[in-house]
């Protein structure tokens, strides 16, 4: 084992492949020679990213434990970057690269693990303004060979119906993105799962239809915790629930003085320690922005007085953007009418002009075109003329 790490650390073939545990969050190490292995070895060498001195990767340091990695140079240079990295990503992007193997750099790794309708910050690709997409809306097109189906699934005793395409030989269709559903289950379905290829596309399912597992999801990776002024919202629920109402009051006051101050919110909270009450789901990219129908990646955690900071600065952005576009609205309006008086003035001056033109039959100016009553006019100026 050790020669392939060394044989790592001089050949620049050799793939330094690292995975993070979803459960620890430990590092692990696994080598791949380019060319030769077809699969990543596992080194059995594991440690937490705090354990690695990445502010000071000189020095060595004594309670990293994987010896002859960390002795090493090059090798240890390639962790401390790792770590670094991976330290400064959001925790919705860790969690979509838990036990994956990696390679520096993350942001690719990110890139790989784009759905393909969303991009890596969890934007609908084009854009969407709708908060939600509709059922009606997600399913992708029912492939030519497939009818819609009506599938029934018991909750408890409760039976619910849910539209699926089936293919007209039988096989199931995941019911976001058409493809063959080859699980067992998919024949005979148990959960609203069943109904879908992989998790994956579930989870795009129920992220982008309803609002509560979103919010549900969010707070499993943010726990509750203000991504702003990181407010623990959930520690403060929890904290006043079981006091009366001065006393949650004043807990607020002491603990959360940022929300206290917004004395609505206070109240609100104060009746009903929810959670809900106390954080909101916020889109990072506004959805008058083109932040709507997004994954988790667009969503964090905001305490209620972060989010009416926020709330209150798009309303007045949005308020001097309609300001601006109707003062230019209003100035191409003023243009369009000079440019339509100046046509009228014009249009008068010729028609004052083909009023005085004298039709003198034989000369340069004469026409045969004018109309009669035009030249009934210009026989009479003419007259006029010679009188
Ligand atoms: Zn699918
Ligand atoms: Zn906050």
């Amino acid at each position: 084992m050790y020669v392939k790490v060394e044989e790592l650390c001089r050949c620049a073939h050799m793939v330094r492949i690292i995975a993070v545990s979803k459960y620890t969050g430990r590092i692990h190490l696994y080598s791949c020679i380019h060319g030769m292995e077809t699969r990543p070895t596992p080194l059995f060498k594991n440690f937490r990213p705090e354990e690695l001195d990445t502010k000071n990767p000189s020095v060595d340091d004594k309670k990293f434990s994987p010896k002859s990695i960390k002795d090493n140079s090059k090798y240890r240079h390639a962790l401390v970057s790792f770590v670094k990295e991976w330290n400064s990503l959001r925790p919705i992007e860790q969690s979509k690269l838990f036990n994956k193997p990696l390679q520096l750099p993350l942001a690719v790794e990110l890139c790989l693990n784009e759905s393909q309708n969303h991009d890596k910050n969890g934007l609908l690709k084009g854009g969407s303004k709708k908060r939600g997409t509709s059922l009606d809306d997600i399913s992708y097109l029912l492939p030519s060979n497939a009818v819609w189906k009506n599938v029934s699934i018991f909750h408890g005793k409760k039976e619910r119906q849910y539209l699926q395409g089936w293919t007209l030989t039988g096989q199931p269709l995941c019911k976001l993105c058409q493809k063959n559903c080859t699980k067992k289950s998919a024949t005979e379905p148990e959960f609203f799962e069943d109904l879908f290829c992989d998790l994956e596309c579930y989870e795009e399912y129920r992220l982008r239809t309803s609002n509560r597992y979103l919010r549900k999801e969010l707070a499993q990776i943010e726990h509750g915790i203000c991504t702003n002024c990181h407010l623990d919202c959930r520690k403060l629920v929890k904290n006043i629930k079981p006091l009366l109402l001065e006393k949650r009051r004043e807990f607020v006051i002491k603990e959360a003085p940022k929300l206290a101050a917004r004395k609505n919110l206070l109240e609100k909270l104060v009746i009903d320690p929810t959670e809900g009450n106390a954080w909101h789901a916020d889109h990072i990219v506004a959805v008058y922005r083109g932040g709507g129908e997004c994954r988790l990646e667009n969503m964090r955690t905001l305490c209620i007085a972060c989010h009416a900071e926020v709330t209150a600065a798009h309303r007045a952005e949005r308020r001097s953007e309609r300001a601006k576009a109707k003062k230019q609205l209003n100035r191409l309006l003023a243009n369009l009418k000079t440019v339509q008086d100046k046509q009228k003035d014009r249009d008068e001056c010729r028609m004052i002009d083909s009023e005085l033109l004298v039709n003198v039959p034989g000369s340069a100016y004469h026409t045969t075109n004018i109309n009669s009553d035009r030249s009934e006019e210009g026989d009479k100026a003419s007259e006029d003329a010679g009188s």
